[in-house]
């Protein structure tokens, strides 16, 4: 049987992660544990379960199929959908993930987050979008999820994009042996690099891993000449200080070879709702989003240096900066 991968999303039209319009897809699984990751269902390698509280009418049919007792027995719903309620659907220290709750729910309350899915059915979908593709310099993003962890399939689906003509991009936290990298890279346009934090100890502080073979697999790459955008979460008391900007941007102009450009990825709360639709207690909830217009001080910081540095990360800003370079 051909192998499968749990895939969360196929995201259509993407802006931000590479150039044009892409077709974002995202792998379920990571070695690292971002306590502000944006895509909170990526992080496990397993099948997870929402429960959309909104959605929920309190009718008490997953109760009746659970075999393991892990679902709460049902309240009034103005209760439960109450913003800020305690109540929670599933008792997940219990579930084994057997999904019966899922087929009983009739109010789409319940939803299996993790689909498995093979190289071929995934182009397919990619092939939907070739004509967007072609208007736009857009492609393929490999994301997650961390690709490098799915190598033989990563490296399937890149290949298999590649023989298709689709530009590819990987998005990657390099937290990877240097031989899984170079073989992956040989099927990629664009690596996106995620440069989390400089310093080791605040990088595993808050990611759970040392830096160390992040920062050697970047340098390593420059030297091999595939196109890099580094891609800077800023992240609220962590990676927000002008001054370690400073540091980042001299320590990328020092790399052995060029990075194409820098990203700046402002922290945003909008993911807050999936936290919730996973019962976890996210540190961030309620923490202020980082405001893009507030970045472009740091993005400033790289310009000085010579690189050319996004807010946000748009795959069209490039585009629109090189006709208008055109222009003059
Ligand atoms: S079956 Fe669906 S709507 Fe009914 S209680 Fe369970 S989650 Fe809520
Ligand atoms: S997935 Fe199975 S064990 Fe888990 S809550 Fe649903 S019915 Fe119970």
């Amino acid at each position: 049987m051909e192998d499968r991968e749990l895939i969360t999303d196929i995201q259509k039209f993407a802006v931000n992660d590479g150039p044009g319009f892409r077709t974002n897809v995202y792998l379920k699984g990571c070695p690292l544990r971002c306590v502000w990751c944006h895509n909170p269902e990526t992080i496990l390698s397993n099948p997870e379960i929402y429960w959309k509280r909104r959605l929920c009418v309190q009718c008490g049919a997953c109760l009746e199929v659970c075999p393991n007792d892990a679902i709460n027995p049902p309240v009034d719903p103005a209760l439960s959908q109450k913003e800020g309620s305690p109540y929670r659907k599933i008792i997940r220290s219990r579930c084994d993930l057997c999904m019966r709750c899922v087929d009983a729910c009739r109010y789409d309350a319940l939803e299996i987050a993790g689909k498995p899915m093979t190289v071929e059915e995934i182009l397919e979908e990619v092939e939907k979008d070739r004509p967007f593709y072609e208007n736009s310099g857009g492609g393929m993003t490999l994301s997650g999820g961390e690709p490098t962890a799915h190598l033989e399939f990563s490296d399937n689906l890149l290949s298999g994009a590649r023989d298709r003509f689709i530009h590819t991009c990987l998005d990657t936290n390099g937290f990877c042996g240097w031989s899984v990298m170079e073989r992956l890279i040989s099927n990629v346009d664009i690596v996106l690099f995620d440069l989390k934090h400089l310093n080791s100890e605040k990088h595993r502080a808050l990611t759970g891993v040392n830096n160390e073979i992040i920062l050697k697999n970047l340098s390593l790459l420059t030297k091999v000449g595939t196109e890099i955008w580094v891609r800077i979460p800023v992240v609220p008391d962590f990676s927000d200080d002008i001054e370690y900007h400073r540091d980042v941007a001299r320590f990328l102009v020092e790399l052995p070879g060029k990075i194409a450009r820098v990203d700046l990825l402002p922290f945003h709360n909008y993911c807050q709702h999936k936290y919730d639709w996973l019962g976890i207690d996210w540190i961030y909830s309620g923490v202020e989003a980082v405001e893009p217009a507030f970045l472009e001080i740091h993005a400033e910081l790289y310009r000085e240096k010579g690189l050319v540095a996004t807010v946000g990360g748009s795959g069209f800003e490039t585009n629109v900066m090189i006709a208008g370079e055109e222009a003059r």
